[in-house]
């Protein structure tokens, strides 16, 4: 008798829940769903693999991102910091290449997309839009005729700076070195003079700034000087947790009132604040053995890796984030600067720290049931899943339209 009662009790519970369930699933297959920062052909330039097999990457592959309803990934360009004047374009370009490998391999599922036009035509025929964004500005070794190449060969996004100052940005710096001291990255205060020439011929040509990465001074000069909106392809919230690499708000409301957006990095260190404090209390605790190895291995880098790998191994598994964490910062992008300023660049296959319950490119529709659930309405949900960026991609090709005519900018770097 009793055991009735509660079934009956239950009953509409049940019913309510799949209510916003089912309006979830209807409403995400119907969206437009873009993650701008994937760091899958780092994966796959260490490790081939064909992604049509579960498995290929961490977090990615075709089964896993059709799961998760994924239209438009940016496949990261990433050049790591190691490459700066040691062939960063070359492998720049063989990034891009490998990306075309995938593509091309797997025509009825992945096509190349340069455009926002191009994401809603996959999105059409069903197909996943792969784009490519650079990260590391020294990618384009200092030089605008690189830079203007890379676009030609379909890169639509370049993060000015990786974690390395180069020889025109500040970055944010190595934040996860034990000895980090964000002075010493502090070169430029912000960008130079040859730097701000890079972000103005960026704007000319339509290669959207990624200012995800970079310091704070260069985030101050290019709101400055770029005459289109702006991006932070993987990054989220400093008020929820004050890693560097995240936002202020402040940050926030400026390039969301100059048309820009900001995409959520999904790492827990990035979401949750008790995560990072212990992986700040855990870089202090491994200084000193830290500081013995980097003078032990200075002239063998390859070997202080492998060291400070197994020195990272030895402090246990650090803590993760829940995955509703990824929705508050979501929420906090759009309290501070509304809407249209938000969407998801979760650097997948770059983290691996990923929150519980959200581990790889399936998950993207626990985020669409999370948001109805928390009372946002179904346009203020696509826009976050990627009308958002869509409409910001737009806004950076309506700039470069209307530049059309200005000329090359011949602008060369030299060394002071
Ligand atoms: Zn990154």
């Amino acid at each position: 008798m009793r055991f009735w009662l509660f079934a009956v009790l239950l009953v509409p519970m049940i019913v309510h829940a799949d209510d916003t369930a089912t309006r979830a699933q209807k409403l995400h297959a119907a969206s437009i769903v873009v993650d701008t920062h994937l760091d899958a052909p780092d994966q796959l330039a260490r490790k081939w693999a064909d992604v049509a097999e579960r498995g290929a990457t961490d977090h990615f592959d075709l089964p896993r991102a059709r799961q998760g309803g994924l239209t438009a990934p940016f496949f990261s360009i990433y050049v790591a910091a190691s490459y700066a004047d040691h062939g960063a374009a070359r492998r720049a370009l063989e990034l891009i290449d490998l990306t075309h490998r995938v593509v091309d391999g797997h025509p009825r599922d992945m096509v190349m997309a340069t455009s926002a036009a191009d994401i809603r035509a996959a999105k059409q025929a069903n197909k996943i839009a792969v784009l490519m964004g650079i990260e590391g500005g020294h990618a384009i070794e200092d030089s605008l005729g690189v830079l203007r190449e890379m676009y030609r060969a379909g890169v639509r996004y370049m993060t000015l700076t990786h974690t390395n100052t180069n020889h025109w940005a500040d970055s944010s710096g190595p934040f996860y070195e034990p000895d980090f001291d964000p002075k010493k990255s502090a070169v430029h205060n912000g960008l130079s003079d040859f730097g701000k020439n890079v972000v103005k011929e960026m704007n000319r040509i339509g290669m959207i700034i990624d200012i995800s990465h970079v310091s704070d001074a260069t985030i101050r000069d290019v709101l400055a000087v770029s005459r289109a909106p702006v991006m932070a392809s993987h990054s989220s919230c400093r008020a929820l947790s004050s890693i560097p690499r995240n936002l202020t708000d402040e940050q926030i409301k400026q390039i969301a009132s100059k048309g820009g957006v900001v995409m959520i990095n999904v790492g827990s260190a990035f979401l949750d604040q008790k995560v990072y404090d212990q992986f700040v209390a855990t870089l202090a605790k491994v200084k000193p053995e830290y500081m013995k190895l980097k003078a032990q291995y200075a002239s063998d880098p390859a070997k202080l890796r492998d060291e400070m790998t197994a020195l990272a191994k030895r402090q246990g598994t650090p803590p993760r984030a829940q995955w509703t964490k990824v929705v508050d910062h979501i929420e906090r992008v759009i309290k501070v600067g509304g809407e249209d300023a938000v969407g998801i660049g979760d650097d997948f296959d770059g983290i691996e720290d990923v929150p519980i319950g959200f581990e790889d490119v399936s998950m993207y529709p626990k985020l669409t049931e999370e948001l109805l659930r928390r009372g946002h309405s179904e346009a203020q949900v696509k826009k976050v899943l990627g009308e958002n960026f869509v409409a910001f991609f737009t806004r950076v090709e309506a700039v470069r339209g209307k530049l059309a005519n200005e000329p090359p900018n011949t602008a060369v770097y030299s060394e002071k």
